[in-house]
């Protein structure tokens, strides 16, 4: 399943692709797609509603609507940095010896074509494609021979960093990564079934036309499987739970000179069999 939500009268209303621009409205479903969801075998539940709805159940055109982030907004967001060695060297620095974690805001959720908004005073907004997954079940001391059973889902995540805040004043990362938009994600939540080999999916992102990142899973220093056993050791993940994987090379302050976010940029971003995204970026008032 793919599990998307839209805006119906300015509610974020659940829904599940089911091609490239129709959606089946599930809000006869009942349930957003959170933590509860998740938590009390919604997808399992969804399989079962959808296999009796499929055929009557209202549909509306993905063009034709504005997209909402495809999950709700998650008790956390838990990303992993330089997960890449190619992206770790064009910062300058060596392929860290266990992951690196940080925390982006929830508040940064947004959907998969929403502007993005540069933040007051930014002048080193930059851009990091990411594959993120979805936490199915309460995950605490998981082994990774376990781990894929605790994943609801993969999807796209534009992981949108301002350089100068993460890494030139004191204390965490978390300021440079936590600006409102700064967290596009969808166009869709891909259940792993759909996903066969999340360790070998090619992503992108072009800015204005151009590629500017173009990897694969496969390069993904710690993979998938060693995150979950990882991050569930210094904390419990929560059912919605979102971990973002990591960026590949090719990022703005990867360039020299550095390239950073102008007003007006259009980026467009996508993952093998996860959809594509597009920002175009504004301002703050
Ligand atoms: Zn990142």
């Amino acid at each position: 399943m793919k599990l998307t939500r839209f805006l119906k009268n300015g509610s974020p209303t659940p829904g599940l692709f089911l091609d490239g621009d129709t959606i089946l409205d599930a809000s006869g479903f009942g349930e957003d797609w959170n933590e509860a969801f998740f938590g009390h075998d919604g997808l399992a539940r969804l399989r079962v509603w959808l296999k009796e709805q499929e055929d009557i159940a209202p549909r509306v055109k993905a063009s034709e609507v504005t997209l909402a982030p495809a999950i709700a907004r998650p008790s956390k967001i838990i990303c992993i940095g330089l997960n890449y060695a190619a992206h770790a060297a064009e910062g300058g620095l060596e392929p860290p010896a266990e992951p690196v974690l940080f925390s982006k805001a929830t508040s940064a959720w947004c959907g998969p074509y929403d502007n993005l908004v540069i933040p007051r005073d930014s002048a080193k907004t930059d851009w990091e494609v990411e594959l993120a997954f979805v936490i199915g079940k309460h995950a605490k001391y998981v082994k990774e021979s376990d781990a894929l059973d605790y994943i609801a889902g993969f999807a796209v995540h534009n992981d949108y960093s301002e350089r100068e805040w993460q890494l030139e004043g004191t204390g965490q990362w978390v300021k440079g990564k936590s600006g409102d938009t700064f967290a596009p994600f969808g166009p869709f939540l891909a259940t792993t079934d759909e996903v066969p080999d999340p360790g070998n999916l090619q992503l992108w992102l072009e800015r204005n036309g151009e590629t500017l990142q173009d990897s694969n899973t496969s390069d993904l220093i710690f993979p998938i499987p060693h995150l979950v056993a990882y991050v569930s050791k210094f904390m419990s993940l929560l059912p919605g739970d979102v971990i973002s994987t990591g960026t590949p090379a090719g990022v703005g302050i990867g360039f020299d000179p550095p390239r950073f976010v102008q007003e007006g940029d259009v980026f467009e971003l996508g993952i093998d069999g996860l959809g594509v995204q597009r920002q175009v970026a504004v301002k703050e008032h």
